[in-house]
């Protein structure tokens, strides 16, 4: 726990030296908020403009060979503070933010997003964190800093499907398109995920790690990680004219929260269209399968 009275101090400090993260997070008790219930799921909307150079970052290798990396401590303002773990990675508060308490945990330096050789140093900060779900967004899966290998974090409480997963009795369930590791055990979770890994490797057969957004947090006696596989970056309909929607999803779309940058968007949105996003951006029922199939096999 002292890591979070940190973490509560942190936001002190921040909020009366950094203004521009304060003016953020006052702007999020104010938000115009939509919430949706969708074939049972809970899905919210919010009109979150602070996100706009999140959802339109351009990610292609010469857009980031010119810009700044904002996970880099030398292109960081001087009112960012950072909380040091293990002196490896810098806990920071996100100036522009979805929760009310939303962190970014960056590596001390610069290198690309992988899930698969981080997943260890992953668990142990969710571990450190209760209360929080940790996420991670593959390099072409949401992060708009995909050469900076970083996670993200932000309150349990506000994650629709991390808190209709808790409810679930099984150890795995199969939410579509989802792969949810429940296990007592940090070595049987960490296992599983593996398993996971090499079953969608084995499918994909692509160079480098396959697209994915994962989710991690402890409870008392449990460890529970969501692993989404991904088909696509960004959806058809995505763009930056308003013929077009500004949609880039991540984690915590995926697991039923959408900020959303552009008044247009948000006033267009229905929560049909947002299912129909995550499905285009997820795998398909038959890759699922044949991911479960090599799991059950190899686990
Ligand atoms: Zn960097």
């Amino acid at each position: 726990m002292k890591l979070v009275k940190d973490i509560e101090n942190l936001y002190s400090r921040e909020f009366k030296q950094w203004e521009l993260a304060r003016e953020n997070y006052v702007a999020l008790s104010h938000m115009n908020v939509k919430k949706f219930n969708y074939n049972g799921r809970e899905i919210v909307a919010q009109f979150n403009p602070c996100r706009y150079n999140s959802a339109a970052a351009k990610i292609d290798s010469e857009s980031l060979s010119k810009r700044e990396c904002f996970l880099c401590s030398e292109h960081q303002p001087i009112e960012q503070e950072t909380i040091l773990w293990q002196d490896t990675y810098k806990i920071q508060i996100n100036p522009y933010p979805i929760f009310n308490r939303h962190l970014t945990l960056s590596h001390v330096e610069h290198q690309p997003q992988a899930i698969v050789p981080h997943i260890d140093q992953m668990m142990q900060l969710a571990a450190l964190l209760p209360g929080y779900v940790l996420f991670y967004n593959g390099p072409t899966c949401g992060a708009s800093a995909p050469d900076h290998l970083h996670f993200q974090a932000a309150p349990f409480s506000e994650l629709p499907l991390c808190r209709e997963a808790i409810h679930d009795d099984c150890d795995l369930s199969v939410y579509f398109p989802f792969f949810y590791i429940i296990r007592k055990k940090a070595s049987e979770a960490k296992h599983w995920f593996h398993v996971f890994e090499q079953g969608m490797q084995e499918i994909n057969q692509k160079e480098g790690e396959y697209p994915q957004n994962v989710l991690c947090w402890r409870t008392k006696n449990e460890w529970h990680i969501i692993i989404i596989p991904r088909s696509k970056h960004r959806p058809d309909c995505y763009g930056y004219d308003e013929e077009h929607f500004l949609l880039s999803p991540a984690s915590v779309e995926l697991t039923g929260v959408w900020p959303i940058a552009r008044e247009c968007d948000f006033n267009r949105i229905t929560p049909s269209l947002l299912q129909s996003i995550s499905e285009e951006v997820t795998i398909s029922e038959d890759e699922k399968e044949q991911i479960l199939e090599y799991f059950i096999n190899n686990a």
